[in-house]
């Protein structure tokens, strides 16, 4: 996948790290073909968020299914995670973690999501 692409999200990723000043931050989204319909970044939380929040952080692939809302809306959808570097100021390589690799092996069994790709 040309990452490239998505290169229109990196000055709202700058000016995100304002507030979470990371060294990395991970955007999400989702594709229906190659169009983006929604995205979402790894935010900061609780488990008085509701689930999906990983002690501290909600992890981008999971915030953005949060957003979309409508498990039964990704057959067929791509789900793309981006991991961007702040200090090469480039994305880079990104990957799930265990827990948020058992929630995706779950939707693509049972709601038809197409796939999930990584930054490399
Ligand atoms: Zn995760």
């Amino acid at each position: 996948m040309d990452v490239e692409q998505f290169n229109y999200l990196i000055p709202l990723i700058i000016k995100r790290r304002k507030v979470l000043n990371t060294r990395y931050l991970h955007v999400a989204l989702i594709l229906k073909g190659k169009k983006p319909i929604t995205y979402a970044f790894n935010k900061v939380g609780s488990r008085s968020h509701g689930c999906g929040y990983n002690n501290v952080t909600l992890h981008a692939e999971i915030a953005v299914l949060k957003k979309f809302g409508n498990m039964a809306g990704l057959k067929g959808l791509r789900l793309v995670v981006l991991r961007f570097s702040f200090q090469n100021k480039s994305w880079t390589l990104s990957h799930p973690c265990a827990d948020c690799s058992i929630v995706l092996k779950k939707i693509i069994k049972q709601y038809g999501l197409h796939g999930v790709y990584y930054s490399t």
